[in-house]
């Protein structure tokens, strides 16, 4: 991970020399403390970013493994009064929901 991220980085700096010879050849051969360099020369915003990315591709199999972190919903409850049932508001019988029409007089529920 940190050295792909590194070699990502030398692409970005290097590859189109906005990065002088040295910094590439120091970063290719430390790779290992790559981001405490970096850190330690102040380099701002894209390694910061970079580094943030990399922490969250490292923490994602963490979060996807781990039986914890999985929330562990109620099974949806299914609605109740007059959404389980209709009111026919003609002659008053209670249908089911999934009834268009009265079972009794046949009016249209709405
Ligand atoms: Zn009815």
């Amino acid at each position: 991970m940190v050295a792909s991220g590194a070699q990502a980085e030398y692409d970005v700096f290097c590859s189109n020399g906005q990065m002088p010879p040295p910094f590439c050849s120091l970063l290719l051969s430390s790779i290992a403390t790559y981001h405490t360099i970096t850190l330690a020369m102040g380099m701002v915003s894209i390694v910061g970013l970079a580094a943030t990315i990399a922490a969250l591709a490292m923490k994602g199999p963490l979060f996807s493994t781990a039986p914890t972190f999985v929330p562990m919903y109620p099974p949806p409850l299914p609605p109740t009064g007059v959404s389980t049932s209709r009111t026919c508001s003609k002659c008053g019988r209670t249908n089911l929901a999934t009834d268009r029409f009265c079972a009794n007089c046949g009016a249209p529920l709405s």
